[in-house]
């Protein structure tokens, strides 16, 4: 994308976090920093603006952050994706395995109409589980996945191009 570089110039990565071994890509920089966060807004909002795009599905926390600026300049919803026993409403889940154990991902099972075109929208991809686990949920509930979007892809873990296999389409601002 063409701010690509730019964005991933403010991201931050810390060495062995959470765990030994592990280089985490730490966003909070880039949302510290006013214009790296509006280019960052404006990338997506870019994307999306011509695609009729009826709600926002974003991921539980991170993607909450970029999720709900973009819903509100496309003018369309917003979805919360959420972590297990968050929502209060009546959920539809779906789980999904983890390098050990496994985990889900909840929504609320009147979230949109059936045949709405929707981001799914998340802060990073990494194995694709988590995205990949939120786009079914949005399949199972009748809508469509117009595109699976993300600040960072780590193209290495091969998530991503797993979620290409799995027939959704995946855009992410930096690589
Ligand atoms: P995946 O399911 O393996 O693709 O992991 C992606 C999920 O874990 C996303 O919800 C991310 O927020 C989180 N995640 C994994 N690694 C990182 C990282 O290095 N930085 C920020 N979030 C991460």
């Amino acid at each position: 994308s063409i701010y690509g570089d730019y964005i991933k110039s403010v991201i931050r990565t810390v060495p062995d976090w959470p765990q030994a071994g592990v280089n985490f890509r730490d966003i909070t920089p880039l949302l510290q920093n006013s214009a790296a966060f509006r280019k960052l807004i404006d990338s997506f909002v870019h994307r999306y603006q011509e695609l009729e795009v009826d709600a926002v599905a974003a991921i539980d926390a991170r993607g909450f952050i970029i999720g709900a600026p973009l819903a509100y300049e496309l003018g369309c919803s917003f979805v919360p994706v959420r972590k297990k026993g968050k929502l209060p409403f009546k959920t539809i889940s779906e789980t999904y395995s983890l390098e050990y154990g496994e985990s889900s991902v909840e929504l609320h099972s009147d979230a949109f109409q059936k045949g709405d075109r929707i981001v799914v929208m998340d802060d990073l991809i990494a194995t694709g589980g988590t995205m990949l686990a939120a786009a079914k949920l949005i399949q199972r509930s009748g809508g469509h996945v117009v595109e699976t979007a993300t600040i960072v892809d780590l193209p290495e873990l091969g998530g991503s191009e797993k979620i290409r296999q799995s027939g959704h389409n995946v855009f992410a601002v930096c690589s």
